[in-house]
């Protein structure tokens, strides 16, 4: 609540001569719209959200706030899972989804130049209609956007064959904490000149400066695709049967996993069920392969198909058109929605080396038996990234906010054994950053929190988000 000294009060002009008296607001109802993303139930109220359209705008707000101490909380779409966008000080919310123009699509040397706001779907169909193919798809494509994605560093099932955003990202503009603008880097696709700016804002998750335009490279468009669905009836088999694949010499361009009780909740949830699952069924493998010879795809296919039969694998689900592999997509895209909309949950996005699989899946579910929880995993199985989805069900409030935080811990000890890490796309941004201790030692921290301070001296930028500020 703003109280009449509050600084941000006291700002509120100033702001509406910046961004203009419309982009300004502290109505209730935009405040609390702005209180929290896709991450469990918080809720976390802004002082105040601005909604600028530039670079400049964005510049001489962050200038006050930096003067005045006043907290400021970048935001995309709010899709994140860690809480990134949670305005957990109060303080600005500043919204970048004004900033939503496509600025330059350069075909001759395949690249994209991008305001933050624009949702990755759509960059992705723009660039699509040029015959070029921007491959990081986030399931979230349809609503959250491109800022946010290089925020996160986020993945997606085409991550396994095409790579995640950091692979993209040629070039940033971005404005620091101080109110400086910056470039980091260059347009060009090798880059040997000095510590690398662009790679370090990747990824940091707003802490060190707001990305207010973006240069991504691009692909020529893979002419077709082909999808199958694989039932197993041992979720460590289909955890198994990944590694092997690769193993074996395929690329797919797509290896997901999801329990069984992923796709039964999310075909309740959509209301389809073109998938029957049989009884004995305990886990899918979604896998796709593209490319431009469809010959070559088949025989993928084929091998593919022979390779997990000896995992005794079901009866394998090939889908025949694009409707069939749009709806086994959205069954895949929206697993996420269908576990949220079934009881409170948390969400661990762990990350092991892909032949670790079975052994993560393993521990998770002992894990679960030693401290009463059910978990529905499912994931980027091509990527050893299973997100482990703890449902909250018949748990008293006290197991869940107490000793499940011990069971959490027991996971990502498992996860660091196995030579993995307690994030593979969803960053760490405020729920996570207590589990840090467990991946990194206090000179790695200390390093981080030096970058940290190096920007944003006063600490005013998403303070508090992936470690505590000093
Ligand atoms: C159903 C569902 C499915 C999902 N699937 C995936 C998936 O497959 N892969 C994956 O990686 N993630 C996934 N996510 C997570 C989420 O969509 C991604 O993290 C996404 O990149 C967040 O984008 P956003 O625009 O919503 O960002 P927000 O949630 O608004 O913000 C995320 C972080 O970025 C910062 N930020 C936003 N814009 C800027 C900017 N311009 N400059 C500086 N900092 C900024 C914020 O401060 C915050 O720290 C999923 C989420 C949901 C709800």
């Amino acid at each position: 609540m703003l109280t009449v000294d509050s600084p941000v009060l006291r700002q509120l002009d100033a702001f509406r001569g910046i961004v203009g008296a419309d982009w300004v607001f502290v109505d209730p109802e935009v405040l609390d719209a702005y209180a929290s993303d896709e991450t469990e139930d918080l809720h976390f109220l802004p002082d105040v959200v601005l909604k600028p359209r530039t670079a400049a705008e964005i510049s001489a707000i962050l200038r006050i706030c930096n003067r005045e101490r006043i907290p400021v909380t970048p935001r995309g779409a709010g899709t994140g899972l860690s809480g990134g966008a949670l305005p957990h000080l109060g303080g600005v919310l500043l919204s970048l989804e004004r900033m939503n123009s496509i600025t330059e699509i350069d075909e001759r040397n395949l690249q994209v130049t991008t305001e933050p706001g624009v949702i990755t779907e759509v960059l992705q169909n723009a660039v699509r209609e040029k015959g070029l193919f921007y491959p990081p798809d986030p399931s979230s494509r349809g609503s959250c956007m491109i800022g946010g994605n290089i925020a996160e560093n986020s993945g997606g099932p085409k991550a396994v064959k095409y790579g995640v955003v950091k692979d993209y990202v040629l070039n940033l503009e971005v404005v620091l904490p101080s109110g400086d603008i910056i470039w980091t880097g260059a347009n060009v696709l090798k880059n040997a000149t000095g510590y690398n700016l662009t790679q370090l804002v990747v990824g940091s998750e707003g802490t060190l400066g707001i990305v207010t335009k973006i240069v991504l490279r691009l692909l020529p468009h893979p002419q077709h695709d082909l999808l199958m669905l694989v039932p197993f009836r041992s979720a460590e088999n289909a955890c198994a049967a990944v590694s092997a694949i690769f193993r074996a010499g395929y690329t797919p361009s797509a290896m997901e996993f999801m329990e069984r009780d992923a796709l039964e909740w999310v075909m309740r949830f959509v209301d389809n069920s073109i998938v029957a699952i049989g009884d004995d069924i305990v886990a899918h493998l979604l896998i796709e392969v593209d490319g431009n010879d469809v010959d070559v795809l088949l025989k993928d296919m084929e091998g593919i198909a022979a390779l997990v039969a000896g995992f005794d694998c079901g009866d394998i689900l090939f889908a025949d058109d694009a409707q069939q592999k749009a709806e086994l997509w959205k069954l895949r895209r929206r697993v996420g929605e269908a576990v949220k909309s079934n009881s409170i949950y948390k969400e661990e996005d762990t990350v092991v080396p892909r032949a670790e699989l079975p052994r993560l899946l393993a521990g998770v579910k002992s894990i679960g038996n030693k401290y009463g929880f059910h978990s529905v995993c499912y994931g980027h199985a091509g990527d050893g990234n299973l997100h482990v989805n703890i449902i909250k069900g018949d748990l008293s409030d006290e197991q869940w906010n107490g000793s499940l935080k011990d069971g959490i811990r027991e996971i990502f000890a498992l996860v660091k054994d196995l030579g993995g890490t307690i994030s593979g796309e969803h960053g760490i941004g405020l729920v996570q950053k207590e589990y840090m201790p467990i991946v990194f030692d206090e000179v790695q921290l200390s390093l981080m929190r030096g970058i940290k301070k190096l920007f944003d001296p006063n600490g005013i930028l998403n303070a508090g988000k992936i470690f505590e500020n000093d």
